[in-house]
């Protein structure tokens, strides 16, 4: 199924048979979206562990 990046609102295909609490990576910006809800689709940015994140 076809979504829309809520970072970049770019395009982001997600496998038809995706599971919520899925982690799924943005193709255009690269950001870790996780499944929140399939009913409808919904998408959040992901905990970052990126190291200029800071701690
Ligand atoms: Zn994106």
């Amino acid at each position: 199924m076809m979504t829309t990046c809520p970072e970049c609102e770019g395009a982001l295909a997600l496998a038809d048979d995706v599971q919520t609490g899925e982690i799924v990576v943005c193709g255009d910006c690269g950001v870790d979206l996780e499944v929140i809800d399939l009913a409808p689709l919904a998408l959040a940015l992901a905990p970052q562990e990126a190291e200029d994140w800071g701690e």
